[in-house]
This record gives C-alpha cells, structure tokens and sequence, in this order.
C-alpha cells in the first residue's frame, strides 16, 4: 500500500489514526482512503510479526527482527511503539513529521496502546476506532481471511472483546464507526477528516 500524495494548499496536513480489533475491516479502510484521498500518504509501520504471504517488506510494514525493532526504539525512532499479541508495532516518527510539514495528511494503522500514546504526543490527531458490525463478523472475517491459524485467531479474537472496552476507557477516540458496509463507512471516515481539517 503506497500513496506519493501531493500537497493540499488546504492546512496543515494530519495523522490520521485508524485503529479497530484484528478482523474489523481496518486495512480495507485504509485502502479505500488512500485511493480516494491523493493528498493522503501511507505510515509504513515497523514489526516483528512474520510477513503474511503476499506481504512485501516497506509497503504494507517493514518486517525486522526483535533486535533491529528496539534499537530503533532506543534511537527514539517511533513516534510510538507497543506489542500485540506477542509481536512489537511501532511507528517511525520522520515520515510522519515529513507529510505533515508539506501539508499532506498521513493514515497510520495502530492499536490502542500506540494510540493512547499518539494522542498523548500529538494530540491534533484524528483517531478513529472501527467496530465491527457484531462479533460473529468478525469471527468469520478472520476465519475467511484465513492468515492467522489455530492459536493465533483465538488470541486474536481474545483480544478484540478486552480492546474494544480498553478503546472506550481510554478516552482517546473521539470517533467510533461501525464497519458494516465498507463503502459506507469510508465516507463516514472521510466526512470526519473534511469536518477535522476545518478545525484551526
Ligand atoms: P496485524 O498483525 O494484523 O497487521 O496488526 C495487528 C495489530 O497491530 C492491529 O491492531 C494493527 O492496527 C496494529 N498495528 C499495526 N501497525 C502498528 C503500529 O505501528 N503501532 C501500533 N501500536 N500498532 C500497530
């Protein structure tokens, strides 16, 4: 997932946060955004999950090992970093810093404990938390999806319950969407980064 983006002349560009439980429809989001918004650019996240067949390094994550991942945090490269099920996800602070000083908005897929973070740091971001329509859909869209087997969904699904309620506590999503039909709610996402970018 690439976007080069161009500059808006229409404000400060943003980070966009996207973030839901494994299975919500995140990544179709993000997808749809990108393609809609050519202002917008992609954040390359950083982890040490395995790839995903199909996965390339430096386009939907940059795969490391666990050493590489915390000398980059120790070098303070991460505008923010957490682990998830038992791999570490951060994101690399300069690409960040870079769209938005040329006034381009930049989407960035990250958990509720990196988002408690961002909107600690950066506070003028736009974080939105997906929900799924219920919880049987999200058991069969991991199921379908078919990349994580075994012990690997049910941690997944285990989690979601726990990071919905963690997501709701935490006070740092102005905006929840429920992702039934995925057009829809990207135009849902849309309208609430055209009502932010009014905002000084
Ligand atoms: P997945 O392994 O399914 O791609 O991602 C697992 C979880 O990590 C998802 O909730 C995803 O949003 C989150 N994630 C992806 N990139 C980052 C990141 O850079 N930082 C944090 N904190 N979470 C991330």
């Amino acid at each position: 997932m690439s976007n080069s983006g161009a500059p808006t002349g229409a404000g400060p560009g943003k980070l966009i946060v996207i973030s839901g439980p494994s299975g919500a429809g995140k990544t179709s989001i993000c997808k749809g955004l990108l393609a809609q918004l050519p202002d917008a650019a992609w954040s390359v996240s950083v982890t040490t999950r395995p790839p995903r067949s199909g996965e390339v390094s430096g386009e939907s994550y940059m795969f490391v090992d666990r050493e590489e991942f915390e000398r980059r945090e120790l070098a303070g490269e991460f505008l923010e970093s957490a682990e998830y099920v038992g791999q570490r996800y951060g994101t690399p602070r300069l690409p960040i810093e870079e769209a938005m000083s040329r006034g381009r908005n930049i989407v960035a897929e990250i958990d509720v404990q990196g988002t408690i973070q961002v909107a600690a740091r950066m506070p003028e971001s736009i974080r939105i938390f997906v929900l799924p329509p219920n919880m049987e859909s999200l058991r069969a869209r991991l199921e379908g999806r078919s990349t994580e087997a075994g012990e690997q969904l049910a941690r997944r699904l285990g989690q979601a319950d726990g990071e919905i309620a963690v997501a709701r506590d935490s006070g740092c999503y102005p905006y929840f969407v429920v992702n039934d039909v995925l057009e829809t709610t990207i135009q849902e996402v849309r309208s609430i980064i055209a009502k932010e970018q009014q905002e000084p």
